[in-house]
């Protein structure tokens, strides 16, 4: 994607975009549809969690006209998160508007990415919308471990939810985050259950965002070594596909699954990024690691017109970091950025 930037201004913006000062395309977009969960995953949330005041998210119209606002300037792929975003009142409603823009063809792929636990219900109308993949996070198969990691989850809805979603046409990708002491033994498990139900499988390195009881040095597990592990019993074999994003790929000769690594502090993926992300209250945040960001909000409600709005997208675009500085490598410290990933999303 650097290189599509580079390329295109060198080409007189052939992309109509967004570029940022890097040269990356932005194409992608992020919306955390609500900072809310039904689970409180331990590396993610603390358990007596301060959540927004509901006053202050943007109704899900002005999320609507947000995401067509970055359509227009070039989004071609939209993922909605959270918190968990099947718990947002009246979802259905934003990916039915946003499918509209998936049949004009302005918007290539809208996907999700859940929890699972309320998947059972809505497959079947994710799938009649036009959502044909979801991100779907379980960071192990024991009911008591499941139970302690989430705090308040229950691993068979989740089970059931997935089964559903394959019913329904989607495809599913496993999204697990790697933790010490919890579910490291358990990591090939995960990987043929993975593969033989024909799923991905991403993990993903902790990261020190906002405060939680833990100390997240107890919890970090460094990705360097798990595929260490991994490679005393399978063969894994680099690959080049790329989305973007941060996660690297390999295939695991022995089940012929993809098999996903996601990095952030052991190696940096930032130059590739082609991604922001806008909370349910309408900031935008240029990048995961860091606390710069944008109000859109604002100039969204300022005026019925997008003037406003387009020209303050383009002033953050304008300010997009070059990267993230997240270190784990102290006891008690403070984490890289304030803010949990619950409000930007993963
Ligand atoms: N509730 C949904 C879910 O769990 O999939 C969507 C939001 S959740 C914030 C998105 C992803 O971020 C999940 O895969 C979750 O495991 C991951 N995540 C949350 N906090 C994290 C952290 N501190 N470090 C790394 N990944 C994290
Ligand atoms: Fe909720 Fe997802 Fe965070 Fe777990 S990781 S507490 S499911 S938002």
């Amino acid at each position: 994607m650097l290189r599509e930037g580079l390329d295109a201004r060198a080409a007189g913006a052939k992309f109509w975009g967004m570029i940022d000062p890097f040269g990356r395309a932005i194409s992608y977009l992020r919306v955390s549809v609500t900072d809310r969960c039904d689970f409180r995953c331990v590396y993610c949330m603390a358990e007596d969690m301060t959540f927004l005041p509901k006053q202050d998210l943007l109704s899900l119209e002005e999320l609507y006209r947000l995401c067509s606002a970055f359509i227009a300037k070039g989004v071609r792929k939209i993922r909605l998160t959270g918190g968990e975003p099947l718990v947002r009142k009246n979802i259905l409603w934003l990916i039915e508007a946003l499918s509209r823009h998936l049949k004009s063809g302005a918007l290539e792929e809208l996907t999700l990415t859940t929890n699972g636990s309320q998947l059972s219900r809505f497959a079947p109308q994710l799938a009649a919308l036009g959502v044909r993949r979801v991100n779907v996070s379980v960071d192990t198969l024991d009911p008591d471990k499941f139970a302690a990691i989430t705090r308040w989850g229950k691993l068979s809805p989740v089970l059931e939810g997935i089964a559903a979603a394959r019913a329904a046409g989607l495809h599913v990708k496993i999204n697990a985050v790697a933790l010490k002491g919890a579910n490291e033994d358990e990591i090939p498990a995960m990987l043929r259950w993975a593969h033989a139900h024909g799923m991905d499988l991403t993990l993903i390195e902790t990261m020190p965002m906002g405060a939680i009881e833990p100390d997240r040095m107890d919890q970090y597990l460094p990705l360097a070594h798990v595929r260490a592990q991994l490679a005393r019993e399978f063969t894994l074999e680099d690959i080049p596909d790329r989305t973007g994003g941060p996660a690297r790929y390999v295939r695991v000769r022995e089940t012929g699954g993809r098999l996903g690594f996601i990095t952030p502090l052991t190696h940096n993926f930032c130059e590739s990024c082609n991604r922001v992300r806008i909370t349910c209250t309408g900031m935008l945040y240029m990048c995961l690691g860091q606390d710069d960001s944008a109000d859109l909000r604002a100039p969204l409600r300022a005026s019925p017109d997008d003037t406003l709005l387009s020209a303050a997208i383009d002033e953050a675009i304008g300010r997009k970091p070059k990267g993230h500085d997240f270190v784990i490598e102290r006891r008690g410290a403070r984490p890289a950025v304030a803010r949990h990933m619950s409000l930007t999303g993963g």
